[in-house]
């Protein structure tokens, strides 16, 4: 079974940015619990923030007395779903702030620490993994991941193509196609380019036709391996139904889960 890594604390508005709105999680919890098990997630610790993060830019989001705890919490929840990944429990990071347009020693479009890059780059440094795919399907480029592993033999990232839905869908299924070698698939779950969302692109059911077809590559290609973290998604009133559509379709990929 899917499962939704969560903390109540990422109910907290901890800045006047879209990320950190009140409502905004809320609107991903009401639709999903009751649907998919919760599970805890514990802060990170400085030394893993400092795996992908210079000490200066640590140092800088320290200074911010709101954010830093969240932030810490966050990059905790994606480590943990990337270790339930590895133990065959395919997870979902319901966290904010989000984290792709932090680079190692800047940070910027409301994020603060990569939650996804210091989640892939713990389970790279224990040894967990050798080879990962990083697919960000948010509206944004995620420039902080991209810089990160930027010649990283390792890693590997990849962002949606824009362009018209029904080509966003069958460049994703090409890409995918054409890999294979990964021990885990790491998701940057962006729902800003819904129709009623910034992006104004897709609908609620290609998020359904996602998440089945990273839970299907995951099966074929990661051993099972495959975790998602919240980056953006701002309209409150259709961010849940999205996240739901994309849990369902990664729930549907395999009957094994
Ligand atoms: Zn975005």
């Amino acid at each position: 079974m899917v499962k939704v890594v969560f903390d109540e604390a990422f109910y907290r508005v901890y800045s006047s940015e879209p990320a950190a709105a009140p409502g905004r999680i809320e609107s991903v919890v009401n639709e999903v619990r009751g649907v998919f098990e919760f599970v805890g997630c514990e802060p990170a610790s400085e030394s893993d923030v400092l795996l992908v993060h210079s000490p200066d830019h640590v140092k800088s989001v320290k200074g911010l007395d709101d954010v830093y705890p969240l932030a810490l919490l966050a990059v905790g929840g994606a480590i943990k779903a990337a270790k339930m990944a590895l133990e065959g429990e395919p997870a979902f990071a319901l966290i904010r702030p989000p984290g792709h347009h932090a680079s190692r020693s800047h940070s910027w479009g409301f994020c603060y620490f990569n939650n996804v890059a210091i989640a892939v780059a713990k389970m790279l440094s224990l040894k967990r993994v050798e080879r990962v795919l990083i697919i960000d399907f948010d509206l944004h480029f995620g420039d902080g991941t991209a810089n990160i592993f930027s010649g990283s033999n390792n890693v590997e990232y990849f962002h949606l193509p824009h362009g018209p839905r029904e080509r966003q869908l069958s460049s994703l299924k090409a890409f995918l196609n054409a890999k294979e070698g990964y021990d885990m698939l790491a998701v940057s779950a962006g729902f800003d380019r819904h129709k009623e969302d910034w992006g104004g692109m897709l609908m609620t059911g290609d998020y359904y036709e996602i998440g089945k077809a990273l839970g299907e590559f995951s099966l074929k290609k990661c051993g099972g391996a495959i975790f998602a973290a919240l980056e953006g998604g701002y309209n409150h009133a259709v961010l849940g139904k999205n996240v739901r559509a994309f849990l369902e379709g990664l729930q549907n990929a395999s009957r094994w889960w």
